[in-house]
Formats: C-alpha cells, structure tokens, sequence
C-alpha cells in the first residue's frame, strides 16, 4: 500500500517473541504523545496466514489478534476556577475551568470536580496545577493535584451557600450533593424543559438548549405546558430563527402529542424514575389519571420498582403543580393514555441484559425493541437471562455471561433478531 502511494503508518514490526512484541509496545507508547494524530493502543496480529484458521475465533472475535490499550493520557494543567453548575433536579455540581490542554484528540477546558466530598478528599484548590486525564478517553477527569506547584495563597474550596442561578439557599442532601430546593429556580427549570423535549423523551426535535434558553429568557415558556401554547410567530422572532425553522418546531411540538404516556411520565423528569421505569408505570396504570391515586404498595409490586422509586413518584405526584401541569397538558391535547405498542411477541419469554455502549443505539433504544416484543430488559445477569447485548466496553457481565453460558450477541445480531 505504502509503494502504492498511500500513507501507512511507520511502526507496523515483525516480532518472533512475546518479549519483542512488549518492547515494540514501550516503543510506540514512548512515540505516543509526539504524533501528528492520537492513538489509543497497539494492534498484535499473527502474519501467518495459514496459522490463523488454526487459531480459530471466539464468538466472531479472531484469537489471532488483539488489541493492547494504552494506559489514559495524562497531562499537567491549571486550575483556573471553580464553577457551579444547576442540574435538573436542583444538585449543584462543581466544575473545574482549566487552562486548556490538548488531551486525547480534542481540547479539554473544563472537567467535573462531581461534589465537594471529591474537592476535598483531592483536596482541590483554585489557582493548583492538576493532572488531568480522560476516563475510558472520553470524559476529562482531574487525578490529582501537585502540592508542589500550588500558589502560596490557595485556600480550600467551599461549596457557595446560595444557589448561584436564583440566589435562594442550599440545602445539603444525605448524600454528598447540595441542592437548590426553589422550585421555581431559571436553571432547574431550563435543565427540565430540554429534559423533557430531549429524544427520548418527548422527542420535540429542535427543541435543544439554545432555544429553550432563549425562550424562557424572553418571558415565552415558565413550564413545559407552555411549549404547546407557543405560536409560529413567537418563535419567529427569536435569534438566529428563521420562519422555516419556527415553523419546524412549531410542527415537532404538535407531534410531541403523541408521543405516549411513557415518553410522557419520563418527560416529567420525575427523580429516579428513568425511560425503563417510566413505561413500566405506563403500561401498568395505562394512563396518568391512575398515578395521582398511586399507592406504595401498588407501585412496589411493579418489577424492578423499589420503595425509594415509590416515594418519589407519590411525592411527585402529590404537587399541585403537577396537577396543574398535567391538566394544561392533557387539555393542549398531548396523549395522557397508554397504547400498547407492541410490534411482536417475538421476545416473548425472553430477557436481555444491556452492557458495555452500542454503536449505534441508546440503551433507552434497545430497551423499547426489547420490551415492544415482549422480552424483558433486566440489568443483571444470570443463568435465567435468555441473551447479553454487549456494546464496546462492556465489563463484568459480559465475563459474567460467558462463565454461565449465556449467548452473547452484538448490535447487528440484535437488530437481525428484531427482524430489522
Ligand atoms: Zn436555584
């Protein structure tokens, strides 16, 4: 390929022991951080051809050959600042802005401190050096701090003491976390509104944060029934909004209706309750009238529903708020009613067990092929499960599955099996 004219990489090196194929591995890693592009690991082949029938495969995966991971990349920054970020649910997470730094193909400037159990068990102050790296080389990570660099006049951080979107006082939790308890907080309210407009749950496509943002700026949405009272020439008006782009979204919102009573009870963002448990309590009380009468009992009967999940939905569901809410939405005509929308029981009797990340689908995603067939996704693995859907990264279940002889299928195998 390389006389052929393309570009090949340099290291590719015959090795005739296991010795020579570490050293080569040293080699490269030494390289690593000069290259023109990143990598991640080193490929180990046997060049034999005729060896490699021989040598056989694993479930599709070649014994032949394997990939060896270099440890994460890490480098030295600084600490410029701490900022506070309101999630939806009102926790107040720290994030460190670093100075920026070239890590393992993009440039990292910020990176989650997670809470103040972490800054302090770090012991992280403003103004520090930190090495910072990238957790299975995707999300930026600070590792430690090095005391010997810090400034003279670092002092340790504490968590403020008021909200820092609506100025109202924290609360700490049980946990680690400190929240913003105002129920009426700009932040919270703009993490709920794209939480409910996001794909999987009402799925109201360009319906992002930018806009969102913008809207409740502009004084046009203060919850998520407004979204279906706003017209064309609200939006219109907005920045960088077109009229072909207002009248898109306008369009997105009015299919939102229908996007069900489980997309719905996920959309509302209620703490702990995810998509799986969302369209579990759909199917269960078929529509939302039932969940403001919902007992504990009834709710803990569910499969895979506990009592904190219980409590949470009672809670929810015993603000006014959320009565009014759910009277604007069921009066702006968005379905409050469970449609069974099974497409098969091909599934039937079967259960699923998710690990590792698909290439091309959510967990959320699978889950619904899985249950509108039928099947049951369960999160643990054991000799009752029927399949283990393992992604990239997959970890303790997929060695998990294969001790107790569980198969274990791919995306493709899945989607093949769903008749797609
Ligand atoms: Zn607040």
């Amino acid at each position: 390929m390389s006389r052929l004219g393309f570009r090949v990489i340099p290291f590719i090196k015959e090795a005739r022991t296991a010795g020579e194929v570490t050293e080569h591995i040293n080699a490269i890693g030494e390289k690593r951080s000069g290259l023109p592009y990143d990598i991640d690991g080193v490929v180990i082949k046997v060049n034999d051809l005729s060896l490699r029938p021989r040598i056989g495969e694993n479930s599709g995966r070649p014994k032949w050959a394997v990939a060896y991971k270099f440890p994460p990349e890490a480098k030295l920054t600084k600490l410029t600042d701490i900022t506070v970020q309101v999630g939806r649910t009102g926790v107040l997470t720290p994030l460190a802005v670093l100075e920026p730094v070239r890590l393992a193909g993009t440039t990292v400037r910020a990176a989650t401190l997670h809470n103040i159990d972490f800054i302090k068990a770090k012991d992280i102050r403003i103004g520090d050096t930190v090495e910072v790296s990238k957790a299975g080389d995707i999300i930026p990570e600070v590792r430690r701090v090095v005391l010997s660099e810090r400034p003279a006049d670092a002092v340790p951080y504490e968590m403020p003491a008021v909200c820092p979107s609506c100025g109202e006082p924290v609360v700490k939790d049980d946990e680690a976390a400190v929240r913003c308890t105002n129920s009426s907080c700009p932040a919270q309210l703009e993490r709920n509104l794209v939480h409910f407009a996001s794909r999987d749950a009402m799925n109201i496509d360009g319906c992002g944060p930018a806009i969102v943002k913008l809207l409740i700026g502009q004084g046009l949405i203060r919850d998520a029934a407004d979204i279906y009272k706003l017209k064309a020439e609200d939006v219109a008006g907005l920045d960088r909004m077109g009229e072909k782009s207002a009248d898109n979204l306008i369009q997105a919102i009015e299919n939102s209706k229908k996007a069900g009573l489980d997309r719905l009870i996920y959309a509302l963002g209620i703490r702990n309750i995810g998509a799986k448990a969302a369209s579990a309590l759909a199917s269960h009380f078929g529509n939302i009238e039932a969940l403001f009468t919902a007992g504990e009992e009834e709710l803990c009967s569910i499969p895979d529903f506990g009592a904190i999940m219980a409590e949470y939905t009672i809670n929810f569901f015993s603000h006014p708020q959320t009565r009014r809410l759910i009277d604007e939405l069921t009066a702006a005509g968005v379905v409050t009613k469970y449609e069974k929308s099974a497409v098969s029981d091909a599934f039937a009797g079967l259960t699923f067990v998710l690990t590792g990340t698909l290439p091309t689908m959510t967990r959320e995603q699978a889950e619904a092929m899985i249950t509108e067939r039928g099947g049951k996704a369960s999160s643990s693995v054991s000799k009752n499960t029927s399949f283990v859907l393992a992604g990239e990264k997959a970890g303790s279940k997929l060695t998990k599955a294969q001790a107790l002889g569980v198969p274990v299928i791919d995306e493709a195998e899945f989607l093949g099996m769903c008749g797609m």
